[in-house]
């Protein structure tokens, strides 16, 4: 998901539409913005779909008035999968004895359900099946004088990844997680202040880049300026290394390294590591188009468009359903036939998840006549699930859980297939020495199974680590 907050500006909701926008690629399925105005008290609208589709048009921003507004783009890891309901769509909202509160969250938690529990035992009426909706509950259980204090109590009782972005009627509030998993930066606007899950969303309002915030903090900006406190117990950060890979926007910086140049990097890489004679570097569009950059820039084999996108489809795995996600690759993507045609192409990907789109590039460019076709991923297998806010499926479909490499080129029927290790994944995104196994610098669990927080929930559901 995508979170974005603005404070002291004119019509706040308005630069929240367009951060939302250029957060699209976070989540599709569905957006929200909630605002204030001291004399029209707080607002909101939820709405299915793409932002563009939505928050654009007079007759919905006009109900959103004010100088500080908040909003949320959403793609569903948790709550009713795949059919996304209403009641679902962020930010969330709470009426407290000190005022409303909306509020908006990209992770996911991983003790929800039992919190769940716990608060439906003790009187709570949840609106939503989502995981997030725990906090607004925990806070109206607090004793705490002020909302800040409130969330602050809130949060210390979950577990699992959140960048959370809160308003109340004066403050704008932004938290990330003690292990900082999912990003959160803050930025300048005018005379305002901006929270947003990546810089690319800053440079969309002309905000200036002003820091991230940092794992375990929590910011409380007013019109007297940002306020840091720090309420978790100090960790060692574990950023996500996926949102390097792939989620994030390659024009974004993350940790002062520019996405696209990690993901370039990650290309390098991967020619030293698994080098193959060809005639052709293609992408698989949009996500693996720096590393195949990369690649043809190491090996010095020519780079070219294979593989042509149509720009009018999103991404395909935030299609919720099986169905939907096979057709989407056809539907997606398609083979630039006169180019193909007798050639030995490397195809460089982001990721194999369950094999799906690989599976159908392959066809589809054997099809085109291709000689050879070699696949060069630009991440390691993916043999776990993530349970941090990314939507994995579970374990036994995620190809890289049942087969060893060899029996995934067979699978593929391709003429090889070859994943970036973790070690040369973590060099790229600059760490040069490698992975720190006795204590990893990122989150990497989807690729090595170590979760640096216990996925309770799951693991009582019976999934074995
Ligand atoms: P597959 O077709 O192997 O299931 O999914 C791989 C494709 O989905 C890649 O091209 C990649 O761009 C995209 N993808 C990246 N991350 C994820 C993820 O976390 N989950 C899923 N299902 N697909 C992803
Ligand atoms: Fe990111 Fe993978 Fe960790 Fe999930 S499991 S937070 S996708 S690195
Ligand atoms: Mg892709």
């Amino acid at each position: 998901c995508g979170v974005f907050g603005v404070i002291g500006v004119t019509d706040a909701s308005n630069f929240v539409a367009l951060g939302l926008h250029a957060l699209q690629h976070r989540g599709q399925e569905a957006g929200g913005i909630v605002c204030h105005r001291p004399d029209h008290g707080f607002n909101s609208a939820r709405r299915f779909g793409y932002v563009r589709d939505n928050f654009t048009s007079q007759d919905v921003m006009e109900t959103l008035p004010g100088p500080l507004a908040i909003g949320h783009v959403r793609y569903s890891t948790t709550g009713s999968k795949g059919s996304t309901a209403i009641r679902d769509v962020q930010p969330f909202f709470g009426e407290f004895s000190m005022g409303g509160a909306a509020l908006a969250h990209n992770g996911n938690i991983t003790n929800a359900d039992a919190l769940r529990r716990e608060l439906i035992e003790r009187g709570s009426i949840f609106q939503s099946s989502s995981d997030s909706e725990c906090i607004i509950h925990l806070m109206a259980r607090s004793l705490q004088k002020d909302i800040p204090d409130r969330m602050e109590d809130a949060l210390r009782r979950v577990e699992g990844a959140f960048s959370v972005v809160a308003m109340t009627r004066t403050k704008l509030i932004g938290v990330r997680d003690p292990l900082g998993v999912r990003p959160l930066v803050l930025g300048k606007v005018a005379d305002g202040w901006c929270l947003s899950s990546e810089t690319c969303a800053l440079d969309i309002i002309g905000a200036e880049f002003v820091r991230e915030v940092e794992p375990g903090e929590m910011v409380v900006i007013t019109d007297q300026g940002v306020d840091s406190r720090f309420p978790f117990r100090r960790r060692n950060s574990r950023f996500c290394i996926f949102e390097h890979v792939y989620f994030s926007r390659p024009d974004s910086i993350i940790g002062g390294r520019s996405v696209y140049e990690t993901r370039r990097q990650i290309g390098v890489e991967l020619a030293r590591e698994a080098p193959v004679e060809a005639d052709l570097v293609c992408p698989v569009p949009d996500s693996g188009t720096p590393a195949a950059i990369g690649f043809s820039q190491e090996s010095g084999i020519p780079y070219a468009m294979g593989i042509i996108r149509n720009q009018y489809m999103g991404r395909t795995f935030i299609e919720p359903t099986e169905q939907i996600r096979n057709m989407g690759v056809r539907l997606k993507l398609n083979v630039n036939r006169a180019l193909i045609k007798g050639k030995r192409v490397i195809l460089v990907d982001d990721s194999v998840v369950r094999g799906t789109t690989s599976r159908k590039i392959k066809e589809m460019i054997l099809d085109a006549g291709a000689a050879e076709v070699h696949f060069r991923i630009a991440s390691p297998p993916t043999a776990w699930p993530c349970f941090y806010g990314v939507d994995t499926p579970q374990r036994e479909k995620l190809l890289a859980a049942t087969m060893s490499e060899e029996e995934m080129r067979e699978h593929l029927a391709v003429d090889s297939l070859k994943f970036i290790s973790l070690d040369g994944l973590y060099r790229a995104v600059g760490e040069a020495e490698g992975r720190k196994d006795d204590c990893p610098q990122f989150c990497d669990a989807c690729f090595s199974g170590e979760y640096p927080v216990e996925p309770s929930d799951m693991i009582e559901k019976g999934f074995e680590l």
